[in-house]
């Protein structure tokens, strides 16, 4: 069978088109059968109150009519049932979130009775404030350590391999080269080790995963707390591990998971649970609005960039957005990136101004002339295209390695192991083979090594390899003209695009930011340099400008962020006015990467098949109709249902919502499922289920406590054998009413809406179901966030 993760990727248009076209042609003919009276108006056959217009609504109970809409939903069936299983059955491991508020009665009981305590809204509105502020300062905190570990540890390796290398001689290299491999290879090993076995979800930049779980989607493990460890322990042995990547990153994912996990004062890998006051914050959309906050609060810690950090939140995650939560976004930004700022400041003895882990240093004497713009633009082109070859690759490489490495762990760290091993031989094979040397003076690095070169200079290779991937950035933006030579940027840039592009998607905890940066800072001052070789005269040639256009092209031609990107670079350069050239160049890389592929963050999402949601309704939706879109038949529970019932349902299937119905409404003959009244979660009626809230038992008790209940069950409810076995074959008999629990106002739609409404619904208000009503409030169908996903990727993919 042909595999669904290839689907968004295949792209030969013409094909498409025709397909595009047949689809359409077999869709006008279903909708103009299909959504006839069929499955979808009131059937009134069996209904007594409307027993004059059974010869009105005489398709279900004409037996010719009944086939042909049989035979026709069976078509679409067989069009879609194989596909949808398998695409079910991929992203089995994610799970919806739910992010719409259930406005039950135990809610509205909840709010009154704080008001009535006289603290209304207030006090839940300070304890976010209180939450929000830790979270900042917790995030600035880590990234202060990984900051002064990745410095002390890199600065011991280096200083120690420079040592080594100075003090021998192109014959003698065995032993540095040797301490190079082992200083790489040891720290890849551990972080690998931890990443593959610890929390495979904190391996790459994290930024996939958080872009998912702010789309409403429940990737397994991604917020707990061993995530976080994982994430911080495995970026400092990456980057000390000289691979091709950087700490900034995997900040944003621990600023997630530092969100959570404070906001829900409880942790499962501790098994710790502290009733602090916090568990008001136990659901979905209260944690989702910490996790956006945490993730805004890792950006800003990671660049310096709190305004940086609330654009991340809007751009990558949000589709909730209110006047509040920016406040607290942009809160928690700004103490996380004070809180950076203070203590490096008080540990390295200096006034205030290192506000992230990336600095760029000021570029203070930048200047442009608007004839400069199209020269931006053309490599913002180049960008996109670097880009969009660099993700085609890594994509490849992606597919390969969910083939081959996927369920074995010790040869994905091998694989991490070797990548590293690699790095170093590579960077020692090009200084020794391209050594140039230039002198030590014009050279602002902090390892310079003299290595095959005469006294007084040293190796300009080296000086690429032998540092950090930040500092060497930054060297490449700043250092004077006529400090790096053509022939060996050249060999650099060629070399660091293979070695980065392996390196994103090995299980290591790793950021793409910096390979990113340093890709095109490493051309943009190839750019400066021919510049300044045809036009020698020219005082606004400088090459350390055009570094840092070719960094915003070729970053943003990777990972097409845009505002957040641009708004990043900003910050970082603390150069407001050269903010419109970044922003063309960045805007450019995206549009002209978008022709030829997704960003490498959309790409590992659809590789990993999550039910992720875009930003834009599939095309041609609005040509289809929720009747093709629903799942049908549906399970539904009567409002007041028997507890046998209730077991036997969650046992046979799988299903999480369950639409409540009137009692006695539900009609099988006509596949309409009852009067519709509301919603019930399967993870409701466990709880509900697990604390016996039956109709025979006394409820007072029970009733005070329930809402407590499902807040410490959450994320993790009780399990149904479990409950089984407990529950006695009297109490099976007993009733279950499901409406104080059920959400009475959700939300539900008409078989006429079309796909495109149902989309932005979902969309805007992170829905996990819809249920699919009749004109006469009757249900006929359900539709799932992940059926919806099947179709805005696999469908239109296929035609
Ligand atoms: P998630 O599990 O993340 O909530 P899902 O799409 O897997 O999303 P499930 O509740 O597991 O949703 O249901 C699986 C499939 O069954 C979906 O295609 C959905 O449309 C359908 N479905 C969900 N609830 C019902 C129900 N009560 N009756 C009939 N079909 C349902
Ligand atoms: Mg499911």
């Amino acid at each position: 069978p042909r595999s669904i993760s290839h689907l968004p990727y295949k792209r030969n248009s013409e094909r498409r088109l025709q397909k595009v076209r047949d689809a359409q042609k077999f869709r006008s003919t279903l909708n103009r059968t299909a959504s006839t009276e069929s499955l979808i108006n009131h059937d009134a056959k069996n209904d007594d109150q409307n027993n004059n217009d059974v010869s009105t609504n005489h398709h279900v109970v004409n037996g010719d009519a009944n086939k042909t809409i049989t035979s026709i939903v069976s078509m679409t069936s067989t069009i879609s049932q194989s596909v949808r299983r398998m695409y079910h059955q991929k992203s089995l491991g994610y799970e919806g979130l739910d992010y719409d508020i259930c406005e039950n009665m135990l809610h509205l009981e909840e709010e009154n009775n704080a008001r009535r305590k006289g603290l209304g809204n207030h006090y839940l509105e300070f304890t976010r404030w209180l939450v929000i502020f830790f979270i900042g300062a917790l995030t600035g905190l880590t990234a202060c350590c990984i900051l002064f570990i990745v410095e002390i540890l890199t600065d011991y390796k280096y200083q120690k391999l420079m040592y080594l290398l100075n003090s021998s001689n192109p014959t003698s290299m065995i032993k540095p080269y040797i301490t190079w491999l082992l200083t790489n290879g040891i720290p890849v090993f551990l972080g690998s080790w931890m990443v593959t076995y610890m929390a495979p979800v904190a391996a790459g930049s994290g930024i996939p995963v958080i872009k998912c779980y702010l789309n409403g989607v429940k990737v397994p493990e991604v917020v707990r707390v061993k995530t976080y460890f994982a994430k911080m322990i495995g970026v400092i042995c990456s980057v000390v591990g000289g691979l091709a990547c950087g700490k900034e990153g995997p900040m944003i994912h621990c600023g997630a998971t530092i969100a959570a996990g404070i906001s829900q004062a409880k942790s499962t890998t501790f098994n710790l649970n502290f009733e602090i006051g916090l568990s008001r914050f136990r659901e979905d959309h209260e944690k989702r609005d910490f996790v956006s906050a945490g993730a805004a609060a890792g950006v800003a810690a990671a660049f310096g960039s709190p305004l940086g950090g609330v654009l991340f939140a809007l751009e990558e995650g949000a589709s909730f957005w209110n006047q509040q939560l920016v406040l607290r976004i942009f809160f928690c930004s700004l103490v996380s990136s004070f809180t950076l700022n203070s203590v490096v400041s008080v540990l390295n003895g200096e006034r205030m101004g290192s506000p992230g882990l990336l600095n760029f240093g000021k570029f203070q004497d930048i200047d442009y002339s608007f004839y400069e713009i199209p020269l931006y633009a053309a490599m913002g082109v180049f960008g996109g295209i670097t880009g969009a070859l660099f993700n085609l690759f890594n994509m490849k490489l992606t597919i390969l390695r969910q083939r081959w490495l996927d369920n074995r762990p010790m040869l994905r760290i091998a694989e991490a192991v070797i990548v590293s091993l690699l790095t170093a031989s590579i960077g020692f094979a090009l200084m020794n083979v391209w050594s140039e040397c230039t002198p030590k003076t014009t050279e602002e690095t902090h390892f310079p090594v003299t290595y095959g070169c005469p006294k007084g200079q040293h190796n300009v290779m080296a000086a690429l390899w032998f540092n950090t991937p930040e500092a060497t950035l930054k060297n490449l933006f700043h250092n004077k003209d006529g400090t790096w030579n053509v022939r060996t940027l050249t060999i650099f840039v060629i070399t660091y695009f293979f070695i980065s592009c392996v390196t994103y998607g090995l299980s290591i905890s790793s950021g793409l930011f910096i390979p990113g940066l340093m890709l095109g800072a490493t051309w943009g001052r190839l750019v400066g340099i021919g510049l300044s070789y045809i036009m020698p005269n020219e005082t606004w040639i400088h090459s350390g400008k055009f570094a840092l256009i070719g960094a915003s092209a070729s970053l943003g031609g990777i990972v097409r962020m845009t505002i957040s990107l641009t708004v990043i670079l900003i910050e970082t350069t603390g150069n407001l006015s050269f903010g419109l050239p970044i922003m063309i160049t960045v805007f450019t890389a995206k549009w002209v990467g978008d022709y030829f592929n997704e960003g490498i963050y959309d790409i590992h999402i659809g590789l990993s098949n999550v039910p992720f949601l875009g930003w834009q309704p599939p095309p041609d939706s609005s040509r289809i109709f929720a009747s093709e879109v629903m799942h049908s038949p549906v399970t539904s529970l009567q409002v007041r249902e028997k507890v046998r019932n209730i077991v036997n349902i969650l046992s046979s299937t799988h299903y999480n919502g369950f639409p409540v119905v009137d009692e006695n409404t539900i009609h099988q003959a006509v596949r309409t499922f009852g009067r519709y009244r509301g919603l019930i979660l399967r993870s409701q009626l466990l709880v509900m289920l697990k604390a016996r809230i039956f109709q025979e038992y006394s409820l007072d008790a029970a009733w005070k406590d329930l809402n407590s209940l499902f807040r410490n069950s959450y994320p993790r409810y009780p399990n149904l054998e479990q409950i089984m076995n407990e529950l006695s074959t009297n109490e099976l008999e007993m009733t279950m009413d499901l409406r104080p629990v059920m959400n009475p106002s959700a939300y539900t739609i008409s078989h006429a809406a079309s796909l495109n409404r149902i989309f932005r619904l979902f969309r805007a208000l992170g829905l996990r179901h819809i249920v699919v009503l009749n004109d006469y409030n009757e249900v006929i169908g359900i539709v799932t966030r992940k059926d919806l996903a099947f179709y805005c990727t696999v469908r239109f993919a296929q035609h």
